[in-house]
């Protein structure tokens, strides 16, 4: 699969560009699960600046998408039409600020923001250490595991609308549920100011040690997979309903639900992004019969199928 390649016209009508443009780019190694086809063309920003004169020079038809550290992605095996954006180095920059605060850029992995929290004595952001995502997708899912989510601790976040203004949200612009950001959907985060309070860094890194050993016995994070495929119900944990079900170890194609923690659907090698969908579809049915739940999706799909 092809598209057309965009990026001739595209460079041709911004010519203080910086950032790199890459035509019809593989995205399954950019995403855990290793499925899916290419972006039509990927934008890699070289800062926050460069982001916004690309977006406030891109023809409006051209649709736009953000990822992460695809880690909670299925890309659909046609590939994503329009641009995908993905940001590096530009947003790497991680700083400790005073109240216990610290700024990272949205391409900074939630992991390495626990780290620093733990260096700086800064308690209460350990459960980042239990996402294997970025900060921007931390931001846009309000990632959280074991007591904590994004949205307890964030303090603001910086994006740039489709338009390409420089906006900040508060904490209550973000209009934060359960894995639901309300912030408009066409903003790229770009960095963010978390809270934390003073505490112990060896306290803190015996918390990071008691989510680290808790996600190797419970979860298959060494699988290509998506984490928590399903939100869990409001009254019920979703991998309880699954299991009820009886699709634990259910197979479609090279996608499997995983005996060893039956919310997570993994690859088990060859599978395309169709298998895994359709697997989740199935397990979506099956516990809708047995229970009368209708689970809903937490794992992002983007593209399109194949054609
Ligand atoms: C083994 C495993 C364990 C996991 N455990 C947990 C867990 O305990 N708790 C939890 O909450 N999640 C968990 N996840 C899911 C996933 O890690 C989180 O949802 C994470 O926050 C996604 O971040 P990402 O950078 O990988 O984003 P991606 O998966 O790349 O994208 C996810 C969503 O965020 C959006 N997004 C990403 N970056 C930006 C940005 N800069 N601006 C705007 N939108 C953006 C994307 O458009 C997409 O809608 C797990 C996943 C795996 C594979």
């Amino acid at each position: 699969m092809t598209f057309p390649d965009l990026v001739p016209d595209l460079r041709a009508s911004m010519p203080a560009l910086r950032g790199r443009l890459v035509a019809n780019q593989p995205l399954a190694e950019l995403t855990w699960f290793r499925v899916g086809g290419p972006a039509q063309v990927l934008f890699i920003p070289e800062d926050e600046e460069d982001l916004a004169y690309f977006l406030a020079r891109l023809p409006r038809d051209i649709p736009v998408t953000t990822i992460g550290l695809g880690s909670n992605l299925i890309v659909r095996d046609g590939g994503v039409p329009g641009v995908v954006i993905r940001l590096g180095r530009g947003f790497g920059e991680i700083a400790v600020e005073s109240g216990s605060r610290i700024r990272a850029g949205a391409a900074v992995p939630d992991v390495k923001v626990a780290r620093a929290a733990q260096d700086a004595s800064i308690a209460g952001l350990a459960f980042l250490r239990g996402i294997p995502g970025a900060v921007g997708g931390a931001l846009r899912m309000n990632g959280g595991a074991y007591g904590g989510e994004t949205r307890d601790v964030l303090v603001a976040a910086r994006g740039v609308d489709r338009t390409g203004a420089v906006h900040t949200f508060a904490a209550a612009d973000m209009h934060y549920a359960y894995r639901h950001c309300g912030a408009p959907e066409d903003i790229v985060f770009t960095s963010a100011t978390f809270q934390g309070a003073p505490g112990d860094a060896a306290a803190i890194g015996a918390e990071m040690d008691k989510v680290t050993e808790s996600r190797e016995a419970t979860q298959p994070i060494k699988s290509r997979t998506g984490g928590s495929t399903f939100k869990n119900p409001s009254d019920r944990k979703a991998w309880q309903l699954i299991d009820a079900a009886g699709c634990r170890g259910l197979t479609v194609g090279g996608a499997q639900v995983s005996r060893m923690h039956c919310n997570f659907l993994i690859n088990l090698g060859g599978a395309s992004a169709a298998d895994i969908e359709m697997l989740g579809e199935a397990v979506r049915r099956r516990v809708k019969d047995d229970s009368g739940v209708d689970l809903e999706w937490e794992i992002k799909r983007i593209g399109v199928a194949q054609g």
